[in-house]
């Protein structure tokens, strides 16, 4: 029996890990439940899957979920030092990091020191700490498994023994493909007038609304670049971004020899989800099987940085390093959430991201202290950017 903690159960991602374990019953035991303020979901999957801990945002939401819970065996929690104890508790053995964003780093670092096996979704947190994030791994011998579907599919097309000698892997290119989101075909002039509606709508993944977004600017590429440079421990001229619009090879990687190796399935998150649950064995997920002779054609072209500004923003905070990414981050993610809010229009999102990387200073990653700074300030000056705008 694996025993599971879901960080972020009500989202997306924490949703379809729900659906496969259901369908294992006697292989996975869930024993804590997250969300941050759908109490009344929770609840609902707690008298589903009957977790031992079940932890929310705040002492409001606790006592919703105790009233909702009434007379099940539930211990509920609250706030973010009680994120960090389900993640780490020697009651469980495998954490699905879910959060969406810098919120979700404590604790999945938590599970890192805990040496727990970790299913990494919050691409957010290894942005964001990259260097601490692998070496709290390797010291505190956990295990990583990217739920992201392009960095599940690169760790399934290399070899077994990649992790202990990359150089003798022979790794010529990590391709890693991007659909390109709704808006890669439409006038780059009409890209001003998007709704979070448009943005949010995806053409072949059903994901929570910073994500979508995040993919309908390319950032969520640019923080997937980023995401695969720690994984793989591979140079930001090592990857290389494809984009593939029909989303059915989720990643490649090319060799020395000239082969290239690819994982293919349906674009559903389950898949990945049930590989890295199950790893190294296999089980079933869900996911209907990929039928070729109905694909019609497949492309691939390159990315275009005047349509996709955010990417080159993202390859330039990888390349100057410390804690750049954390700055990139922490800007996106309130342009993103002003964007959603409509105090802001779609391309004042790069703009944002850009003023906020050229005006302020990143400095050495040494520890999560500083990371944590970095974060703090940049957010603050993203407010900023953004209320000039919303003034204007
Ligand atoms: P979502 O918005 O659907 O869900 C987010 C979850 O995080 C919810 O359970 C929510 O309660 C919780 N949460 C939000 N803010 C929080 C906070 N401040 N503190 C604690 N918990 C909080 O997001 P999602 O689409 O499931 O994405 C989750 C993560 O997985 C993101 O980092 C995303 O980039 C990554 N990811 C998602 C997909 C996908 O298909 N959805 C694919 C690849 C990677
Ligand atoms: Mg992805």
């Amino acid at each position: 029996m694996q025993r599971i903690t879901i960080l972020g159960a009500t989202g997306s991602i924490g949703v379809s890990t729900l659906d496969v374990l259901a369908r294992h019953p006697g292989q996975y035991q869930v024993y804590a439940l997250s969300a941050h303020s759908r109490v009344e979901e929770l609840a609902e999957q707690c008298r589903r899957f009957r977790p031992q801990r079940a932890v929310v945002g705040s002492p409001q939401a606790a006592a919703e979920l105790s009233r909702l819970l009434a007379g099940l065996p539930v211990e509920v929690s609250h706030g973010e030092a009680a994120l960090c104890e389900i993640a780490s508790s020697p009651d469980t053995d495998t954490v699905m990091a879910a959060i969406v964003g810098a919120a979700g780093l404590a604790p999945a670092l938590a599970a890192a020191r805990a040496g727990k096996k970790i299913l990494l979704a919050n691409k957010e947190a290894l942005v964001m700490s990259g260097q601490l994030f692998m070496d709290a791994v390797r010291e505190h011998k956990a295990t990583l498994l990217p739920i992201d579907s392009e960095h599940n599919a690169i760790f399934q097309s290399l070899p077994g023994t990649y992790a202990r000698d990359p150089a003798a892997a022979g790794v010529a290119k990590i391709l890693l493909t991007a659909s390109g989101g709704p808006f890669l075909t439409r006038a780059v002039e009409t890209l001003e007038e998007v709704t979070p509606e448009e943005a949010c709508k995806h053409p072949n993944w059903s994901m929570g609304r910073k994500i979508s977004v995040d993919s309908a600017t390319m950032m969520n590429k640019g923080l997937e670049v980023i995401e695969a440079h720690w994984l793989f421990g591979a140079p930001a001229d090592l990857i290389e971004v494809v984009i593939h619009p029909q989303s059915v090879i989720h990643s490649m990687v090319s060799y020395t020899d000239g082969s290239v190796l690819a994982q293919l399935g349906n674009p559903d998150m389950r898949t990945p989800i049930a590989h890295a649950l199950a790893y190294p064995e296999r089980i079933a997920s869900g996911v209907a099987q990929l039928d070729l002779t109905s694909m019609g054609a497949l492309q691939f072209h390159k990315p275009d940085y005047v349509r996709f500004p955010c990417l080159k923003l993202a390859f330039d905070a990888l390349c100057a390093g410390g804690t750049a990414p954390a700055l990139l981050n922490a800007a996106n993610e309130i342009a993103v959430e002003a964007f959603l809010e409509r105090r802001i229009g779609f391309r004042d999102i790069d703009r944002v991201v850009r003023r906020v990387m050229d005006e302020n200073a990143h400095g050495a990653a040494h520890d999560i202290a500083a990371v944590m700074d970095q974060d703090t300030q940049a957010r603050r000056a993203a407010q900023q950017v953004v209320a000039g705008i919303t003034r204007s």
